[in-house]
């Protein structure tokens, strides 16, 4: 499985005050439960902390073949979003700015950047994705409220990605047209969904799935480091103190809002198929082969390539985990 949303897992956290041990834990992690390759998620924050969680995956990456294999680049979500509440989630409004391709350029110097999320809604976000795409860096819409025809611009720019489609949006929008249908209709758009049963209800999930059709969809778990962690009350980067339930739901105290999710890709991959009309074989399609091409890793049944491997249930449970053709234990 391929993850290309990971904040944090089982008490390591990318946005936490040791991102290079956090990305070495989170590999050995992750592998244990199927996740053969993730994408360490980086927030909004000032553009010093940003370089420097860049710049502590590159090291990570050089000092274990393990985590260079299983970590292909950086997802930075933000600092570009809408500052409206709703659409901004939980990130910290100080620190969201204007989309500024100088800055990406300069965290791309840092270490390798493969995806940044962005709120289009400024008048020349569109010349800014292009310059953006141009870097080699792939352009996710997300926590937005652009309007469609910003996000038709953004698309005709060279923006590929919706990151989490249906969260990171204002609770009430108009019925239509709305940001949501411009992305569920734009075929160049490939979407990121969180399959943990809090952040979509399984009608919208099942419906986005139909909108987008084969290869335009794919799960994440936008995983915090609380995901297997006990229920209780946490101080955390992402969104200060958060409450997670026993049902897995993650919320700032005081709120209903999402701050993140707290189940895994595994999880996801269940639920999918429980509360959903998804075979098996689709099934793998949005947590392996999908984000597999997105992150530009070797498809994992060619002849020569890495052998990442599971062996599944028909529930979506993993039996075996084989990572570069070893057993994980
Ligand atoms: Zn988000």
């Amino acid at each position: 499985m391929v993850d290309l949303q990971v904040n944090g897992f089982a008490g390591h956290d990318v946005n936490g005050d040791d991102p290079r041990g956090a990305v070495h834990e989170i590999t050995a992690a992750l592998a244990r439960i199927g996740v053969t390759s993730w994408v360490p998620t980086v927030i909004t924050a000032p553009e010093e902390r940003i370089v420097a969680a860049v710049r502590a995956v590159a090291t990570a990456r050089e000092e274990s073949p393990e985590v260079a294999a299983a970590v292909p680049f950086v997802h930075v979500e933000g600092p570009f979003l809408s500052v409206q509440d709703g659409a901004r989630g939980v990130h910290d409004p100080a620190h969201v700015r204007d989309l500024d391709a100088d800055e990406v350029a300069r965290w791309c110097a840092a270490g390798p950047v493969g995806i940044v999320t962005v709120s289009p809604h400024t008048p020349d976000a569109a010349a800014h994705v292009a310059r953006v795409v141009a870097l080699g860096v792939q352009v996710a819409i997300g926590h937005t409220h652009a309007t469609p025809a910003q996000v038709r611009d953004a698309v005709r720019a060279g923006a590929n990605l919706s990151t989490h489609l249906g969260n990171g949006v204002a609770t009430t929008l108009p019925r239509h047209p709305n940001v949501l249908w411009a992305q569920l209709a734009e075929d160049a758009l490939t979407c990121g969904l969180i399959a943990d049963g809090h952040h979509l209800p399984a009608d919208t999930l099942q419906a986005m799935l139909r909108a987008k059709g084969p290869g335009r969809a794919f799960l994440v778990s936008d995983a915090t480091a609380l995901a297997g962690l006990p229920p209780g009350r946490y101080a955390t980067p992402v969104g200060g103190e958060v409450e997670l339930t026993a049902e897995g739901r993650l919320s700032p105290v005081g709120s209903d809002l999402l701050a993140g999710a707290a189940r895994s890709l595994a999880d996801g991959l269940r639920h999918v198929l429980a509360e959903t009309s998804t075979t098996l074989a689709e099934a793998v399609d949005l947590v392996s082969f999908v984000p597999a091409r997105i992150a530009r890793l070797a498809l994992p049944l060619a002849i020569g390539s890495p052998a990442d491997l599971l062996l599944l249930g028909p529930d979506g449970s993993v039996h075996e985990v084989r990572r570069g053709g070893r057993l994980i234990p």
